[in-house]
């Protein structure tokens, strides 16, 4: 009973609990009107009992009385009497009328008031009639035996009668009795029926309780639970009614939030992973990785947006790219990816019916793709495409991709934001050239390895002459225009692993390594020259005049053995030429030399 109670809808519970009162009510309303039906009879009964009692003691007196008028009519004659006599005797049928009325429901007692009838009928035929006749003749009857012979003839009806009084009032008595053992059957019953009812509504009210409330506890404390993290709380035992849904629902719920937690924490993790990678190889084998393990895709590609903008590029992929496309893995126009050129995802969720992307990179034929932007700071800066199965992408999974998307987008874009800053850091704002501090750290290490590789490094200080001018008469502006011609000259007069530098205003460093002191005197002779013929714009109709540059060379091991002092010997070289009148280049010489000159 206990299991199919609990199975019980909430309201069917409910209304469990509510049926006994109803019933009870309804035992109690037909019990009021049984017992008012009752009482009724009863009433009616004891009324009519008494009634008759009140009547048949009327018909006794109406008798002795009417014995006592023809007893005095016969004996005087008086017709007074006889009047008095006829109108008892009418007086006496009515009663028999109204007394068979009173008694209908008693066919004996009818029978009785009937039998009483006919013997007054009878007592008259026999003595009130052949006297008064005797009356009528003249005679009066002064025989008392004769006179009391009536009285006898009369006796056997007037014990009928007395009979009956004595039976209705033992009818009255015994209707007072039944009265009062319906009372007491009432309150019996009434108590009964109230001891009965407080303890099945007790009974079925704690059950139900049970029912309602535990469950309810335990879905409380399971979503107290799940609010502190712990998605395995206890559910209410299974039943078939609304708790039994709810249960199922909250267990579903809960194990949505579990998965929403999982994969929220893959995210951070990938997040963090990513985030802490040193170059954009590693941050492609992340996406990789974890595309693949979260989404299991048959084929992943990163593509990177080329600098120039003008191509994609696959620079990842999780299988390796067709042969064909190996030597060459590039979408010439990125327009032609429409991820691209919508800056956001896209689906084809059926790659045999829906129209494919323009780019055609390496197509699945068959199944399903995912191709995202990689966009950073509103740039976009690559893209991934992802296949599956036809029809894998949800709506929940697209959401989900573009989170791992977007983090990686950023990770790779704060990379690159981070090599730019690092870059910035060693490189010259106006003219691009490397600056004295990242010069010196390049210088101390080549020289290390010259000197590991017993090579020589060449330096060539250079300044322009007579700069202050040039500021002083075309304005500031000018000369940083000079200075950033300058330095263009500069690079394309020296070799690749060359490596120049801004020293300071309007001195510059080449550093030359494993090159001696004639070749060094070549690329310095190459730059003074390509100086000369520079033409760098005034800003007015006025043309330039002519700017030149004077160097000056130092080389290692020859000159100098640290690097400190391969600057101070080429400055001094530079000097010598800034004394020899400019535009030129000098060798160090040492101390000895130039004096033994
Ligand atoms: P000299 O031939 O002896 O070298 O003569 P000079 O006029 O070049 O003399 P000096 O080398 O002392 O002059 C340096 C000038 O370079 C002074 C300063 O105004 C200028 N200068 C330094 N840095 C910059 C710069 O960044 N931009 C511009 N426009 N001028 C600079
Ligand atoms: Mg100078
Ligand atoms: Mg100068």
């Amino acid at each position: 009973m206990a299991v199919s109670i609990r199975n019980l809808a909430i309201r069917q519970q409910v209304s469990l609990v509510a049926l006994p009162p109803i019933l009870a009510l309804m035992v109690t309303i037909g019990l009021s009107f049984y017992i008012y039906l009752t009482a009724q009879r009863i009433e009616t009964v004891t009324r009519n009992a008494e009634e008759s009692v009140a009547e048949e003691q009327f018909l006794l007196r109406r008798l002795a009385e009417m014995y006592l008028d023809a007893r005095i009519y016969v004996r005087t004659g008086r017709q007074a009497m006889l009047t008095a006599y006829r109108a008892g005797e009418r007086d006496f049928m009515a009663g028999i009328e109204n007394l068979k009325i009173l008694e209908q429901e008693n066919p004996r007692h009818v029978a009785d008031a009937n039998r009483i009838h006919d013997n007054l009928l009878a007592w008259e035929a026999s003595w009130v009639t052949p006297n008064f006749s005797r009356v009528r003749r003249g005679q009066t009857i002064q025989d008392a035996e004769i006179l009391d012979e009536g009285e006898m003839a009369m006796a056997p009806f007037r014990s009928a009668l007395e009979q009956l009084i004595h039976e209705d009032e033992n009818e009255s008595r015994q209707s007072a009795l039944a009265s009062q053992r319906l009372l007491n059957r009432i309150v019996v019953l009434g108590v009964g029926v109230a001891l009965f009812l407080a303890g099945t509504l007790f009974f079925l009210t704690r059950l139900v309780t049970r029912f309602i409330s535990e469950p309810v506890r335990l879905l409380i404390q399971a979503s107290e639970r799940v609010s502190r993290g712990d998605f395995q709380p206890q559910l209410p035992p299974a039943a078939k009614n609304e708790f039994g849904r709810l249960s199922e629902s909250f267990s579903r719920m809960t194990a949505a939030l579990r998965l929403d937690r999982e994969e929220m924490a893959a995210l951070n993790r990938f997040f963090e992973a990513v985030s802490q990678c040193a170059s954009e190889a590693e941050i492609h084998e992340h996406i990789l990785h974890s595309l693949e393990e979260r989404f299991r895709p048959k084929q992943i590609i990163i593509f990177q947006m080329n600098s120039m903008e003008k191509y994609l590029e696959a620079v990842a992929s999780l299988l390796p790219l067709p042969k064909d496309l190996e030597a060459w893995p590039v979408i010439n126009e990125p327009h032609d990816c429409k991820a691209v050129r919508m800056g956001r995802h896209f689906v084809v969720n059926d790659a045999t019916r829906e129209p494919l992307c323009a780019a055609n990179f390496a197509a699945p034929s068959a199944g399903s793709y995912y191709c995202s932007a990689l966009i950073a700071g509103g740039i976009i800066i690559g893209a991934v495409r992802m296949e599956g199965a036809a029809g894998a992408w949800t709506p929940e999974r697209e959401v989900l991709a573009e989170s791992y998307v977007s983090g990686a987008a950023s990770a790779l874009s704060n990379l690159r934001f981070l090599e730019r800053m690092k870059e910035q850091a060693n490189v010259d704002e106006l003219t691009n050239l490397y600056n004295r501090r990242f010069l010196e750290e390049y210088a101390h290490k080549q020289l290390a390895m010259a000197s590991r590789k017993e090579k020589p490094l060449g330096v060539i200080m250079m300044d322009l002459d007579h700069f202050k001018e040039f500021n002083d008469v075309y304005g500031h502006e000018v000369g940083d225009r000079i200075l950033r011609e300058f330095s263009k000259t500069v690079t394309h007069a020296m070799r690749e692993t060359n490596l120049a530098a801004r020293y300071g205003g309007e001195e510059f460093v080449v550093l030359l390594p494993d090159t001696d002191l004639a070749s060094c005197l070549l690329v310095a002779e190459r730059i003074r020259k390509a100086v000369q013929k520079m033409v760098v714009p005034s800003g007015t109709d006025k043309p330039l005049p002519v700017i030149t540059v004077s160097l000056g060379i130092a080389v290692y091991p020859e000159h100098a053995k640290t690097f400190e002092e391969l600057i101070h010997s080429s400055d001094k070289a530079l000097y010598d030429s800034k004394r020899a009148g400019r535009n030129r280049v000098s060798v160090y010489m040492a101390p000895a030399e130039t004096a033994g000159l």
